[in-house]
């Protein structure tokens, strides 16, 4: 069992130095010649004073204290944590690309701006939509700027009694926040037994009021709406708009197209299906691709080509206006530039073959010992229940809690809400059959303890550098600041 390192003050020791200056050869500066007084310390600071060696070690301790996509098997459901290929980092990395600035004119910097155009370029051709802009920061952002488009475009049809935006009980929470702070009203659409759209349910709440339908295909249970053309079709009949929430893309790039489905808007995660790394939740890219009768609302500046220069146009006088500042995250789209152009169409088309094949390989060797409450054929990713384990007391939280033990990122937990203790696995494209096998074997393994040692699950995790938290008493009395006794 590891025990928390001491900490970088409880190293310190009084006189010790991590640096070697020459000796001061100048007058010492008079601070107060410089500063207002006031603004002078009086008392030394109180810093932790170690050597060189002792503060690389604090360090390298404190990132092995992580987890993520390249310390370990990461099957986050509908988060696609998939590995960010090293290529991009270095890429992004060039001089040309790292150190250039936003104010810089546009003539120095038409080299970025070809690339920030020529991956619009490749996201339009990927989703078969009509333009796409790289401008917000997440998939999040996306959705809100998207809805803010569909309603710029039905005000400017003075059709302002579309106040409503349908969305499916199986949605991801955000969908139902952007479109609340987008000014709409949420109307939930039932899912039937199947796990798909409901499309009885969905004829009964679609009407004048429809602002739009958000939805995200294949959907949050890793199932594709095979309705998909007569769901757009009773939207647009209705005057609504469709919404494709893209963060399951993975599922089905380059084998379907989100524009041929009849979506109008759709965005992307860059951060997911396009390998830029999640760390510390973010920086992140959740461009927007969108149909024609929506690119008079688009954010500005709106990035273009004309003969052979790059140019920002701001003159879109129905614009809703800029949602980030400057022109997006860059060097995230850098990194899935790069990756798309290491990938290729017929590489990509591989990502969704394989993500789909080992999301089902793993979906059959699994429903032996946990519940399945959807079976037919996944796409990307699949909902298991612990419904089998809860009757023997362990629940599904101590089942991810079990696999922290067995340095596995748990799963996505009680998410969808309409399975009960939800267990979302998304094995992704990127790893072997020997990690798949590895996790299926600990699944199983944890299953059968729960019949025969249920304790040991819950009690879990063991053997990690922080154990059980009371996760309840951290978010009500966060405490977010390391002190110590000085
Ligand atoms: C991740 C995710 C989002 C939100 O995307 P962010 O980039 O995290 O803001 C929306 N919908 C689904 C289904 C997701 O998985």
């Amino acid at each position: 069992m590891s025990e928390i390192m001491p900490l970088v003050f409880e190293r310190s020791v009084p006189g010790r130095v991590g640096f070697s200056l020459p000796e001061q050869d100048v007058p010492e500066t008079d601070l107060s010649q410089i500063f207002d007084k006031k603004m002078i310390r009086s008392k030394k600071a109180d810093l932790p004073e170690l050597s060189e060696l002792e503060i690389m070690r604090h360090y390298t301790e404190l990132s092995n204290h992580n987890f993520g996509v390249d310390s370990g098997f990461y099957p986050l459901g509908s988060c696609t944590m998939k590995y960010n290929p090293k290529m991009n980092e270095k890429v992004a990395r060039f001089p040309g690309f790292a150190n250039v600035h936003p104010y810089q004119p546009e003539s120095s910097v038409q080299g970025a701006m070809e690339l920030m155009y020529d991956l619009q370029e490749s996201l339009v051709e990927i989703t078969g939509m009509d333009e796409v802009t790289l401008q917000p920061a997440a998939g999040a952002q996306g959705e809100w700027t998207g809805l803010m488009l569909i309603r710029a475009f039905h005000e400017a049809n003075n059709d302002d009694k579309r106040t409503k935006v349908i969305i499916p009980d199986s949605a991801h929470g955000t969908n139902p926040a952007s479109a609340t702070v987008a000014g709409f009203e949420v109307v939930t659409v039932k899912s039937n037994d199947k796990g798909l759209v409901d499309v009885e349910d969905l004829r009964s709440v679609v009407g004048e009021d429809t602002a739009a339908l958000m939805l995200t295909n294949p959907n949050t249970l890793g199932l594709f709406e095979k309705d998909i053309v007569e769901i757009a079709e009773i939207i647009h009949d209705a005057g609504g708009k469709l919404y494709y929430d893209g963060a399951n893309l993975n599922a089905v790039m380059s084998k379907a197209r989100p524009g041929d489905m009849g979506f109008d808007v759709v965005h992307l995660n860059l951060h997911k299906t396009f390998t830029g790394p999640h760390g510390g939740g973010g920086p992140g890219s959740g461009p927007i691709g969108i149909k024609k009768d929506l690119i008079p609302y688009l954010p500005t500046p709106v990035l273009k080509k004309q003969d052979d220069r790059y140019v920002f146009d701001y003159n879109y006088p129905e614009s809703i206006g800029r949602v980030k500042p400057f022109y997006g995250n860059f060097g995230i789209n850098v990194r899935a530039y790069t990756y798309i152009r290491t990938m290729g169409a017929e590489g990509l088309k591989k990502v969704t073959e394989y993500a789909v094949l080992n999301a089902n390989y793993m979906m059959r060797r699994l429903e032996e010992a946990f519940d399945l409450p959807y079976g037919q054929i996944c796409k990307h990713e699949f909902v298991l229940s612990g419904n089998r384990q809860k009757k023997l007391g362990v629940r599904t939280t101590d089942i991810a809690k079990r696999l922290l033990d067995h340095n596995f990122h748990p799963p996505t937990v009680y998410f969808p809400l309409i399975v009960d203790e939800a267990m979302m696995i998304e094995p992704t494209e990127t790893e072997s059959k020997e990690t798949l096998d590895k996790f299926i074997d600990t699944m199983l393994e944890i299953a059968r303890e729960a019949e025969e040692d249920p304790e040991l699950v819950q009690e879990a995790p063991h053997n990690t550098y922080v154990k059980r938290l009371d996760e309840t008493q951290a978010a009500r009395k966060p405490v977010l600041r390391y002190e110590h006794e000085s």
